[in-house]
């Protein structure tokens, strides 16, 4: 599959280039109590902004999953400020958490988490139906979103039934249910192999350029780099640098 996105409207822009969508200042995360706390997470400040992509790399350990999950508003921070939809987050109540989630993220980890019993198409039409229990036609969104990615002629076909590429779009097309604008990717290209990946990033990398969405995935590759704006570099807790990639790795000049 070479054609990342299919060059259809299904899927409508959603924010002028460049405008901030999430926003994190000063951010800090400590892990239990006493004796026994951990920080994994210090003074991290950063900016996800429509249309670009953004690479989080650094060593296991040194705070990527925590610093992307507190972006995600899966965890919450013990310091520090999450800015989304102009309004400082971190203070809100578990109530308010989950609306304000499902609206503004889509979510893709490595391990797909797809249910093996679902076709593509009930998997990703479920997952609209679970952020929105009144959506109106989830299969159709469903249908044009797994057009979108590519994935139409196996909409029909089990977990089992998809290559890992495939499932790996099955999910990026999850999490475009509901039209969030920002994604998440947490090494979600960790379990495929190099041609795989890039074709996965590649996805990515349009929808940004293409449909406004600021994307920011968690790394290991160092390849991936030739699709992002951004490199932020964590090692033991701290944001080192905010870089471009090197001016080579840059694939839609
Ligand atoms: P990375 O994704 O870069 O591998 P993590 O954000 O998962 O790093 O972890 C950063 C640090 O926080 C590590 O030292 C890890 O052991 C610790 N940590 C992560 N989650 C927890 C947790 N739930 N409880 C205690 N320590 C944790
Ligand atoms: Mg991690």
């Amino acid at each position: 599959m070479t054609a990342a996105l299919a060059l259809h409207e299904s899927l409508p822009s959603i924010a002028a280039p460049r405008d901030s969508l999430a926003r994190l200042v000063g951010i800090g995360k400590t892990y239990g109590t006493g004796e026994n706390a951990v920080t994994a997470l210090a003074e991290a400040t950063l900016d996800s902004r429509a249309g670009e992509v953004t690479l989080i790399e650094g060593p296991s350990g040194s705070g990527k999953t925590t610093l992307i999950s507190i972006l995600g508003l899966l965890l919450t921070p013990t310091t520090g400020e999450v800015w989304i939809e102009g309004q400082n987050v971190a203070g809100l109540g578990e109530k308010q958490l989950p609306g304000l989630r499902a609206r503004n993220f889509g979510f893709v980890f490595q391990g797909f988490n797809l249910f093996p019993a679902l076709t593509a198409l009930e998997n990703v039409a479920m997952a609209i139906q679970m952020k929105n229990g009144r959506a109106k036609d989830a299969k159709g969104e469903a249908r044009r979103l797994l057009e979108l990615v590519g994935l139409g002629p196996r909409m029909h076909h089990l977990p089992a039934d998809l290559s890992g590429g495939q499932k790996q779009r099955v999910a990026i097309a999850r999490a475009l249910g509901g039209n969030p604008p920002i994604l998440v990717g947490d090494e979600p290209t960790a379990a495929l192999d190099t041609k795989t990946a890039l074709s996965v990033m590649e996805l990515l990398r349009e929808l940004a350029s293409n449909r406004g969405r600021a994307v920011v995935v968690v790394t290991h590759d160092p390849r991936l780099e030739r699709f992002a704006d951004r490199v932020v570099r964590v090692e033991d807790g701290l944001i080192q640098s905010i870089g471009s990639p090197s001016p080579h790795a840059h694939a839609h000049a």
